[in-house]
């Protein structure tokens, strides 16, 4: 029991003398921030040493516990000679708990053995790495710790400043993810760029392929070729314009060509591909082109436009073929007509004569079956007639010779005329009369007629099941148009753009009908001789309407 209870006295004065230590500690703790003291003593290992601070003035000591770093003072054994506020709150702990430590106790394990080669090396020179605290919590703080050894009087002590690299790890981290992220967005813009190029060299390729497919086969065609922009300037054109042209390229691109189109083709060329140009539709002209040795040949050019997705024109193709041998045989032709129309005329005339004076004959009475072939064989030769004399009138429009004397012309007389006629001529069928009484015009009133029964004539031909047929005319500003309805086949778009012209017929098996197309080309010729103007407003299938308009005489 005596052990028992000098053990508890022993304790209680150890008691006391540590809390007086402790008093004492923080007596000097305070001292030495404030500056009284530049000298403190500690008990070591090899019993008591004297640490003075050899620059303690208190500039310094205020300087060192303001500061933001740690800073803290080590013997030789790791004990913390000295801390500064900044230290002690890093490791969360009051700074009179922190002196007199060993720093090993802010030195997690992981780090241990760093730690003591960074203190070995900073015994010798000045140095600084980066390791980690922990402090009781367990809690890590990166720091950067720079050594420095300090002479004190008592001997060298070492200096730690520590800087709490927790904010700055933090935006090295931030920065690092930053960085990983703008690589992976690199990588991706990289992968995308080398996709972008592969598809731009293959569509490059594919390019050079179609460039060199389109000039293989322009090269190859015995047409000249060209391609132009939507502005109209020619950009391109095959050997073969070179060949013929014996030009050069400058000397036809763009707007070039003009100089090698005939003088006299030209105004018309010209007009043909404005248009063109403006609507977008099909480019289609015969001209003649210079040829290198100064003759003329004539083509016929035809131009497409290539569009976009959007159907903007992003350029035209054209094609000028040479049709100056289609041209001749087209002209000798014409002269064979002319001859041959000129060559049957002659015996016709006679044969009608003949005929004529057989029907008068008067002075045996004629069988009448033989009256009956003569009737037949009027009707024959009058078609004959009809077929020989628009023969001559195609050869003398292709000569230029279709000429005959103007003079005024009552047309509405004109109009009941042919009804008359037509009448007499297919009684089946039902004329409708619904022109105006007194409409004067200048022309001729023999061609004028013959127009209006090629108008009469096609309408009957051409609705074998609907008899009906209208005559009309229309006053609009001075000028009158006269019109020509049936209700039957009728025509296409595409039929109604070409049967002005000479020799063309509708190819339709269905509907077998007389005739050589030669109708409406004179028609045309005649109409276009008056200063006037001739066409069509159809649908297939639902009827036509031939019609011609003439200025009024007032
Ligand atoms: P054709 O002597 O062959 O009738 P045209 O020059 O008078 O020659 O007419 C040319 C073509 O126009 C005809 O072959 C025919 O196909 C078409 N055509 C003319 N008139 C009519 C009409 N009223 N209805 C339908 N087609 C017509």
């Amino acid at each position: 029991m005596d052990t028992a209870k000098d053990t508890h006295q022993e304790l209680l004065n150890r008691n006391n003398e540590l809390l007086r230590q402790l008093e004492e500690a923080n007596d000097t703790i305070e001292a030495i921030r404030s500056g009284q003291v530049d000298a403190l003593i500690v008990r070591g290992e090899d019993g008591h040493r004297l640490y003075t601070l050899k620059t303690a003035d208190q500039t310094y000591r205020v300087f060192i516990e303001k500061m933001n770093e740690g800073a803290v003072t080590l013997n030789r054994g790791g004990i913390i000679l000295y801390s500064n506020s900044r230290f002690a709150a890093m490791m969360n702990l009051p700074l009179e708990k922190v002196i007199g430590l060993n720093f090993n106790t802010f030195i997690p394990e992981i780090s241990a053995s760093k730690f003591n080669e960074v203190i070995k090396r900073g015994w010798d020179e000045d140095f600084k790495s980066e390791i980690l605290l922990a402090n009781k919590n367990f809690q890590l703080t990166p720091c950067l710790v720079s050594c420095t050894t300090l002479d004190l009087d008592e001997g060298t002590a070492l200096s730690l400043i520590l800087t709490d690299l927790t904010s700055q790890k933090e935006a090295e981290w931030e920065l690092k993810v930053k960085n990983e992220q703008l690589l992976a967005a690199q990588n991706a813009a990289e992968k995308l760029n080398n996709e972008l190029e592969d598809t731009v060299r293959e569509r490059t390729n594919d390019l050079l392929i179609s460039r060199e497919h389109f000039k293989l086969l322009a090269n190859n065609i015995p047409q000249m070729t060209w391609t132009n922009l939507p502005g109209g300037e020619v950009d391109f054109y095959n050997q073969q314009w070179y060949n013929y042209t014996g030009r050069r390229y400058g000397e036809t691109a763009g707007w070039g060509w003009q100089h090698v189109v005939h003088p006299d083709d030209l105004p018309h060329t010209m007009e043909k591909y404005i248009s063109a140009l403006k609507t977008g539709n099909i480019f289609e002209v015969e001209n003649r082109y210079k040829k290198w040795d100064d003759t003329y040949r004539w083509h016929l050019n035809r131009a497409i436009p290539l569009r976009d997705d959007k159907g903007e024109i992003i350029f035209w193709v054209g094609t000028a073929t040479d049709i100056e041998d289609q041209k001749k045989e087209m002209d000798r032709k014409d002269e064979f007509i002319g001859i041959a129309s000129h060559e049957l005329k002659t015996p016709l005339t006679s044969l009608k004569g003949y005929l004529q004076l057989i029907t008068n004959y008067k002075k045996e009475d004629v069988p009448p079956v033989v009256k009956q072939y003569i009737e037949k064989a009027s009707v024959a030769i009058n078609k004959l007639q009809r077929l020989v004399n628009d023969l001559l009138d195609v050869s003398k429009i292709q000569a230029g010779r279709l000429e005959y004397a103007m003079g005024e012309v009552d047309l509405s007389n004109l109009i009941k005329l042919a009804i008359e006629n037509a009448k007499h001529i297919y009684p089946l069928y039902d004329f409708d009369n619904q022109s105006t009484l007194g409409l004067r015009i200048n022309g001729n009133a023999e061609r004028l007629e013959q127009v209006l029964m090629n108008f009469v004539n096609n309408a009957v031909k051409y609705s074998q099941v609907n008899k009906q047929i209208i005559l009309k005319t229309a006053v609009h500003d001075h000028v009158v148009r006269v019109s020509v309805t049936d209700f039957g086949i009728g025509l296409s778009e595409e039929q109604l753009d070409k049967i002005f012209e000479r020799f063309y017929r509708v190819e339709d098996k269905k509907f077998m009908t007389s005739g050589l197309g030669m109708g409406l080309y004179i028609s045309t010729e005649i109409i276009n001789n008056h200063q006037g103007k001739i066409g069509v407003e159809s649908e297939l299938g639902v009827g036509a309407t031939f019609y011609f308009e003439l200025p009024l005489l007032s």
